[in-house]
Parts: C-alpha cells; structure tokens; sequence
C-alpha cells in the first residue's frame, strides 16, 4: 500500500535571523521568522508526513506556544514525525519538493540539504528530490518578505518480517 501527502508551509524573512532551509544555514543578510528555526521547506515536509498518515498538520503536534520547541532544530522535529512514520509500518518511498525565494540563489545549496533530509528520512538521495523557484518578482516571495515552500512525499508499507 502507497500513502501520499502533501505539505505547504510559508515564513516571513526578517533581519537578525539565521537562514535555514533542509537543515542547511543558507548565508544571507535575512532569515525566517519563526518559534522554532523556521525551517520553511522542513515544516512543508513535515506536514506531508502526517498528512500522508492522516494525523493533522505541524501546529496540532509541536504547538507554537510550547517553549520546548523556542529556535528547535526543524530536523529534531522531522525525526520525531518519522517515529510516528515507522511505528505505523511505513517508509518513506520519495520525496519532492519545491522552495519559493526570490534571493538568495539556492541551486548551490539543493545537494546539502538533499543530503541532511536522507539522512533523517532514512532513504537514498536518489529519492529525495529538492528545487528552488522564484516568483518572479510578484507576491510575498517576490518583494522578499518571506518564503514559502511545498512537498509531496509517498509512504510504502514497510515488509515487516516479525
Ligand atoms: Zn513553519
């Protein structure tokens, strides 16, 4: 059996913030506002995991207002949604996803944080999929207030052999 999901996710870019996207410091003179680090493209992939799983979205499970998750590392979260992943005896088939920026340019930073995703998916970078548009200048992206990101991930039923 395959699950899909699907996960959107959008930040506003403010001064005085690291930029992070897939677990990967992006040097830039703005970053993502946020409780947590702000990981845009972590948190639309989250959300594609528990929506594949059909268990609610990123705001039901690690509440905003919960000071445990003040500038968390959004990679401790997705690791903690691929425990709820496993104990329902799935894996993650592949992922893709696209982030939404007008600056910086990312494409030198895709493979980094393909490779900081397998990782914590526990599947091949062959899997794991990562683009990077602009919005040409129109909308929130466009005029650089923030970014936003989407991800699309399958879920296969893990043979199980005990
Ligand atoms: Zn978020």
């Amino acid at each position: 059996m395959v699950r899909v999901g699907f996960g959107y996710d959008a930040h506003r870019l403010v001064e005085g913030r690291s930029l992070v996207l897939g677990g990967v410091t992006v040097p830039h003179p703005t970053g993502l506002l946020g409780h947590s680090d702000a990981d845009v493209l972590t948190h639309a992939l989250i959300d594609a995991l528990l929506g594949a799983l059909c268990k609610g979205d990123m705001g039901q499970h690690f509440p905003d207002t919960d000071p445990a998750y003040e500038n968390v590392d959004s990679l401790m979260l997705l690791e903690k949604v691929m425990v709820w992943v496993r104990e329902e005896g799935y894996r993650v088939g592949q992922l893709d996803s696209t982030i939404v920026a007008e600056k910086p340019r990312l494409s030198p930073h895709l493979a980094a944080m393909r490779h900081r995703l397998s990782g914590v998916l526990g599947v091949s970078f062959a899997r794991v999929s990562v683009k990077a548009k602009t919005s040409e200048k129109m909308g929130f992206c466009g005029r650089e207030e923030g970014m936003e990101a989407f991800a699309v991930v399958s879920l296969v039923r893990e043979n199980r052999t005990d």
